[in-house]
């Protein structure tokens, strides 16, 4: 419902924080599972870092999408990749950018 509101898809809102000047919501993405790019092996989950992507503003305030990143880590000693991001789908789209500092 709250992603259909923000027009946002394929990302999970899991919290909202509602500043006075900035509705800030925190979103994930469902992808609770990933293989390494280079040799298949199972993934794992090595961190959760946080960026702040910038939306359309929303009933007057600026509207700041925390973004929960999966960080994820090759287990595989013989293989080169080391840890990677997953890929936001909206990211680089006119509605999701970098949020300014
Ligand atoms: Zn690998």
């Amino acid at each position: 419902m709250m992603e259909m509101m923000l027009g946002v898809r394929g990302v999970h809102v899991i919290g909202i924080d509602d500043e006075v000047k900035v509705l800030r919501v925190v979103v994930e993405t469902p992808a609770n599972e990933a293989v390494c790019p280079q040799c298949a092996t199972s993934a794992e989950l090595f961190d959760r870092p946080t960026r702040d992507l910038a939306g359309e503003p929303v009933f007057g305030r600026e509207l700041v999408f925390e973004w929960h990143v999966r960080r994820w880590r090759c287990p595989n000693h013989r293989c080169e990749t080391d840890t990677w991001d997953e890929e936001l789908p909206l990211v680089g789209s006119a509605q999701w950018r970098e949020a300014r500092e």
